[in-house]
């Protein structure tokens, strides 16, 4: 019966998976439909091993059959939380020789929504699912790893083949069937499905906006080291060196809801002290969430970066209006208008260091992400010296107000190079 559980939780969790979103939302949407397949996938692979000589299952059955179990998964996220699942779950693999590519994949899914953030071993899970697999059959298995990976910010070359989302099921539809972070959501409603718990929606504005983010996502209301901060004196001096090492490769931008969010590659790098931090994806906000002695600029870039320790540097670039930008010309001549899309342009190629300005004279500060789930122990680096946009190239961005207001400094210091 246990065993059954536990099987059961990993089939789940499987669907689970739009929990990656604690980075990056944009990639739950993309990852949501190629897991929900792939959950189907798994269970047909159990029904397979339990019974081998039944043909294989259509996959209406399959679904039908698992949305009974999936309301059962609410009973189980209590044990999840407390790590329970995991402890019996690893226990019971490790008796096993050998897991299959779905069972570590599963292991690594429990593992990050266990812990609520990730670790090394379920990265190590995961990357584990990846050097099993079949590469010419489990296709599905590959994008759904690469893009948790991908998420995790870890460097991975997702497969191009894995780079379109799939389309969202209905306008407006929960973009995942997602445990909260943190494991605590006890008053998210059932999506239409009957597929567990819904992912906490969040905005800029109205009952969903900033004020409300601590409701699904608690650390975003007590966190003590929140961003953006208002930048003001008096700051104290740094002997941190800011090394930008941007290279150009293959452009691809998603339109996550949220943002416009360009992809990063793992040849561009900026070093802070001369440590590497692999630059993950780049993102901009209207106005700039940073604000100068008080006042917001026009607009400001959020270059994202995370090494294989999973810590996370954010280099801001505030934008003034001025002239046209030539780097934001590219970018927004193919940007993707639809909640959800992806646009990956055959042969065009973009290097991020087309948008920094010459001067590398900084602020920095301790902080955290932005947006929900406002996860802490993210440094800043907000570059003093602004980049000009034209004024109908900032007319152009398609979100009108996308920026958290500034947060309380909490005792920080903000220091200077
Ligand atoms: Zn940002």
């Amino acid at each position: 019966m246990k065993r059954l559980l536990l099987e059961l939780v990993l089939v789940l969790g499987l669907g689970a998976s739009g929990y990656f979103g604690w980075t990056q939302w944009n990639t739950v949407k993309a990852t949501t439909g190629q897991v929900k397949t792939l959950t189907d996938e798994a269970e047909t692979t159990k029904t397979k091993v339990e019974e081998a000589e039944k043909a294989q299952t259509e996959q209406a059955e399959t679904i039908k059959t698992l949305q009974p179990k999936a309301q059962q998964f609410d009973a189980a996220q209590g044990a999840l939380a407390d790590g329970q699942i995991l402890d019996d779950l690893e226990k019971l693999y490790a008796k096993q020789k050998g897991l299959s590519s779905e069972r570590q994949l599963g292991l690594g899914v429990i593992r990050l929504l266990t812990k609520g953030a990730p670790d090394s071993a379920s990265i190590e899970a995961l990357n584990k699912a990846l050097e099993q697999v079949d590469w010419k059959n489990k296709q599905k298995i590959i994008c759904a790893a690469q893009n948790a990976l991908a998420a995790a910010g870890q460097d991975v070359k997702v497969l191009a083949e894995c780079n379109t989302p799939p389309p969202l099921s209905a306008p407006g539809a929960p973009a995942a069937p997602a445990a909260a972070p943190e494991g605590k959501e006890p008053d998210a409603k059932k999506d239409k499905s009957g597929h567990g718990k819904q992912a906490a929606h969040w905005e800029y504005e109205g009952s969903l906006g900033p004020e409300n983010w601590g409701k699904d996502f608690p650390t975003c209301a007590k966190g003590k080291a929140q961003a953006p901060l208002n930048i003001t004196g008096p700051f104290e001096r740094v002997q941190t060196t800011l090394a930008v090492d941007y290279k150009a490769g293959a452009l691809s931008l998603l339109n996550n809801g949220h943002t416009i969010q360009v992809q990063g590659g793992p040849d561009s790098k900026l070093r802070v002290d001369s440590k590497p931090y692999p630059l993950v994806q780049f993102h901009f906000h209207r106005p700039s969430e940073e604000q100068i002695d008080g006042k917001p600029m026009a607009m400001t870039i959020h270059f994202v970066h995370k090494n294989d320790a999973g810590e996370l540097m954010v280099l801001g670039v505030l934008i003034k209006e001025g002239n046209e930008n030539p780097g934001i010309k590219t970018l927004w001549d193919n940007m993707p208008e639809k909640e959800g899309s992806v646009m990956a342009p055959d042969g065009v190629r973009f290097n991020p260091a087309n948008l920094l300005p010459r001067e590398r004279d900084f602020w920095s500060y301790e902080g955290s992400l932005t947006t929900p789930p406002c996860s802490e122990k993210v440094r800043f680096f907000i570059l003093k010296t602004p980049i000009n946009m034209s004024r109908e190239q900032i007319a152009q961005f398609p979100f009108k107000l996308n920026a958290r207001p500034v947060q309380p400094l909490n005792g920080r210091t903000i220091q200077t190079n």
